[in-house]
């Protein structure tokens, strides 16, 4: 029996291959779906990712495949846990294009996909947005008119939540009940970062969409919304949306680059890199410091994605804000990339959990079978 995981976004699929055990047996990424002003065609992609595990040995029938564990943005208020994709919840993912018009479709286009092409395997739906359904209303409700909220579902949701989850899974085998008051922090491309209470997500960054909470590659962030009234009115609605989120951020500041490590190889020589990792650094610990409100406490801090995982600087960085709260970071084993890097007896245990959605995808849709 094996599991397949599915990502698939509006120009490339990932896609990785687990058995029962949950060990990775490959995985691929498709680029380059569409051609350019085409419309993607994930059917072809799915095709040739069957054809690869079929080429590569991974498996010898694809009726091997039982299931098929695909991301799917956003699940709006509906989904706080993975489910089986039944013709009525394909609609409802249908219904919540509304709420993410970039990201559910090309998820949709996947799911139809693996319907057309695995006919006879379960097809699972794990929601980024689920994780976080546990937050209370105090956090997750825009101080907007209310109605807002109960017409049009604007409050917020945040994303990442596989993420999330999985660091704190992880946090708590490490840690135990030294993990009950846990911040993650998803530093990556997109990043978000996530109050995590008892194995429960309290709060997060992102919000209605991910272009809330911290700067990112080319997102800006928090801003005073009138700055995106402002733009909007400037340029006009998508082309504010645009600048916004994909031409702010790191990108935004520096005029070069949305890649941290570019920014670590020039900040010595260029100001403009300095002041974004100055920039990304401080918001991050300022919404750490925050969530140690809605925790009432922090117990421990951890972080993932390709940022948080691999630049011991960035954590060194943000963890110089903190020192207040009982953070020491010991230098050799941060550098080191070591998974414990806080000194020994510190009061706040720091952690660093190479990322791995595709393995909580496919252990969800496992534990759905
Ligand atoms: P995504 O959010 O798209 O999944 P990743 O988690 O792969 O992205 O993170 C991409 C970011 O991680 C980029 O900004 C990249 O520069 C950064 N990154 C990757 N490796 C390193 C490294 N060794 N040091 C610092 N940043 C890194």
């Amino acid at each position: 029996m094996k599991i397949l995981v599915i990502n698939a976004g509006s120009s490339s699929l990932k896609y990785e291959l687990f058995n029962k055990k949950l060990d990775s047996l490959g995985d691929g990424y498709i680029e380059r779906i569409g051609q350019k002003g085409q419309i993607p065609n994930h059917e072809k992609a799915v095709k040739q990712a069957l054809e690869s595990i079929q080429k590569k040995g991974l498996v010898t029938s694809l009726v091997e495949i039982k299931a098929v564990g695909h991301r799917v943005v956003h699940g709006g208020e509906k989904y706080s846990a993975p489910v089986r994709i039944t013709p009525s919840v394909q609609k409802e993912i249908q219904k919540l294009c509304k709420l993410a018009p970039l990201h559910n479709p090309p998820n949709l286009a996947g799911i139809k996909a693996c319907k057309k092409l695995l006919p006879k395997a379960t097809q699972v739906a794990i929601f980024d947005t689920a994780f976080h359904q546990t937050l209370p209303k105090k956090a997750f409700i825009y101080a907007l008119p209310y109605d807002l909220y109960k017409k049009e579902g604007i409050r917020r949701y945040g994303f990442h939540g596989t993420s999330h989850l999985y660091l704190s899974k992880v946090a708590k085998k490490l840690l135990g009940r030294k993990a009950d008051r846990l911040v993650t922090c998803h530093l990556g491309n997109g990043s978000s970062l996530a109050a995590v209470k008892n194995g429960k997500s309290i709060d997060t960054t992102m919000g209605f969409t991910p272009l809330e909470g911290v700067p990112m590659g080319t997102r800006s962030g928090d801003i005073d919304p009138a700055i995106a009234v402002k733009l909007s009115q400037k340029l006009g609605p998508e082309k504010a949306d645009n600048l916004l989120n994909k031409q702010s951020g790191l990108l935004g500041l520096t005029g070069k680059s949305s890649d941290m490590r570019d920014l670590l190889v020039t900040r010595k020589s260029n100001k403009k890199s300095q002041l974004a990792i100055d920039i990304f650094c401080y918001k991050v610990a300022q919404k750490i410091a925050a969530f140690t409100a809605s925790l009432q406490g922090l117990d421990a801090i951890a972080f993932t994605g390709g940022i948080g995982e691999n630049s011991g600087y960035i954590r060194a960085q943000i963890c110089q804000y903190l020192p207040h709260l009982g953070v020491k970071v010991d230098a050799t084993k941060n550098r080191k990339n070591t998974t414990i890097f806080s000194v020994k007896g510190s009061k706040v245990s720091l952690l660093n959990i190479p990322a791995d959605e595709e393995k909580e995808i496919a252990s969800q849709t496992l534990k759905l079978l």
